[in-house]
């Protein structure tokens, strides 16, 4: 197998989860890297679950990515289709041909009866519960089941002996047959099981390389012998450490935010998204965090990927996230933060104001959601303090004093920037005995109705001397 050719195949259930992209954007730098080709498979054999809208939205999560990729249901190569549901004929091709080669076997055993034999199993120690000695049935009882008009499920005979490969990140894995057990390959009802339409279409679509998630590792066994019943070639097979939140669980809605859609609403940046999820696992050699895509491509080394699971801080990623929004030029920040303020209440008719402001909160955002919050007081009318803090802090008596000297010492400069609101802080200091955080928080109360945000000079600077002077005054008691 000459090609490199990877797949990105889900499951249209829903938004793809963070684990999912992190798995696409993998495969789609392992092709970039050696010059390969990504495939995107749509895994829909789960009719009940599965929806076009699901479909459309993984796309279109992927194509805001930035992801391109080769071949896809939109984009047909030589080896579609490409969705799982049009394949129906395809996998049955390949029954008959496990049937003739004796590799499977009927069953005709019915959910209860399974789960008994499941449940003895599990009494008794034994990992692999299904073995053909009891499940198959004698020919009589094939003739009897076929007269009475019943569809048999198809077993694969797993057999005894060892099952390894040598995983990319994962070095050599070893199964024993004898603790895998017989598996269904085709349902009574005539839909083929994930494990088997997986590798039918990965060796028919001559997947050079399977790149996904560490909980299907135990997939991995089974289909390999479903490759080596067929004779295909083996792929290699790459399992990355699945992703857990900071309290070490595996991600889950309690950890906040966790399919791609979310982040996308939140204003996350694409290619901040693609590096921190590419560090999860592993790291540049030169210690550097923030990686262009290039960087990514030429770097990365799935040898050196860490064998266990990646723990997701959102605090990393939104440190990673605000690096990547302070390096945008100003044009491009306005222009990605304009939306995020078109669905508020702010006024933002005035542009050169809504830019200046813009302009000044830039280095404090890591996420685009964050824009209303920190531009709001600088184009509003009238400030009030947002929380129980704030007003404390504007009651206190120190304050009080402090925003009497502040006003006429304001009124004093023609002329206000951040170098004369510096100087009127200092006469402050000097005037009321007051310095520090007791100076400068009720000053920002006052400014900006918060006690966190952007530097205060700047902050006066694009306020004005007469906002500033009605802000002040309104909270003067
Ligand atoms: N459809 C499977 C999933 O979403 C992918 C299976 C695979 O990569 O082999 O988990």
């Amino acid at each position: 197998m000459n090609e490199i050719r990877v797949r990105f195949a889900p499951s249209p259930t829903g938004e793809l989860h963070i684990g999912n992209v992190r798995t696409a954007i993998l495969n789609w730098i392992f092709a970039k890297k050696q010059g390969g080709k990504l495939i995107l498979r749509i895994e829909d054999t789960d009719l009940e679950r599965s929806t076009k809208e699901s479909e459309t939205s993984i796309f279109d999560s992927l194509r805001w990515l930035g992801l391109d990729w080769d071949e896809s249901p939109e984009k047909p190569g030589e080896y579609g289709p490409y969705r799982q549901s049009e394949r129906l004929d395809i996998y049955k091709k390949y029954l008959e041909l496990l049937k003739k080669n004796g590799k499977i076997y009927p069953c005709y055993k019915s959910g209860e009866e399974l789960d008994a034999i499941k449940k003895a199993a599990i009494e008794r120690g034994d990992s692999a519960p299904y073995r053909r000695k009891e499940l198959e049935a004698t020919e009589e009882e094939v003739e009897q089941h076929i007269a009475n008009g019943e569809e048999p499920a198809w077993m694969f005979e797993v057999g005894r002996g060892e099952i390894k490969w040598q995983d990319l990140v994962k070095d050599e894995i070893i199964f024993q047959r004898e603790n895998v057990g017989d598996f269904v390959i085709f349902r009574s009802n005539g839909s083929p099981t994930y494990n088997f339409v997986v590798t039918i279409d990965d060796a028919l679509m001559k997947i050079s390389h399977v790149i996904r998630g560490d909980d299907h590792v135990s997939n991995t066994p089974k289909q390999i012998l479903i490759y080596q019943a067929l004779n295909f070639p083996l792929p290699k097979f790459c399992h990355i450490p699945m992703i857990l939140g900071t309290d070490r669980t595996r991600l889950s809605k309690r950890h906040g935010a966790t399919s791609i859609q979310e982040f996308q609403n939140k204003g996350y940046y694409p290619a901040a998204m693609i590096n921190f999820l590419s560090l999860l696992s592993w790291s540049s050699e030169s210690g550097d965090e923030i990686l262009s895509i290039e960087r990514l491509v030429k770097e990365i080394d799935f040898n050196r990927m860490s064998k266990s699971a990646a723990v997701f801080d959102v605090v990393k990623f939104n440190w990673m996230n605000g690096m990547y929004i302070r390096e945008m030029p100003l044009a491009v920040f306005v222009d990605k933060a304009m939306p995020f303020l078109n669905s508020t209440q702010i006024d933002i008719s005035d542009n050169q104001k809504v830019t200046e402001a813009l302009a000044l909160i830039q280095n404090h955002v890591e996420y685009f959601e964050q824009v209303s919050e920190l531009v709001e007081p600088l184009l509003q009318d009238v400030i009030q303090p947002v929380d129980g803090e704030a007003i404390n802090i504007s009651s206190k008596d120190s304050s009080q004093k402090i925003y009497w000297a502040f006003l006429r010492r304001l009124n004093r400069h023609n002329k206000l920037d951040a170098n004369v609101f510096r100087l009127i802080m200092k006469e402050v200091q000097t005037e009321t005995g007051v310095m520090g955080k007791d100076l400068w928080m009720p000053v920002r109360v006052a400014l900006s109705g918060k006690i966190h945000g952007p530097d205060l000079g700047k902050v006066a600077e694009v306020l004005g001397k007469e906002k500033i002077n009605r802000f002040v005054k309104n909270l003067i008691d």
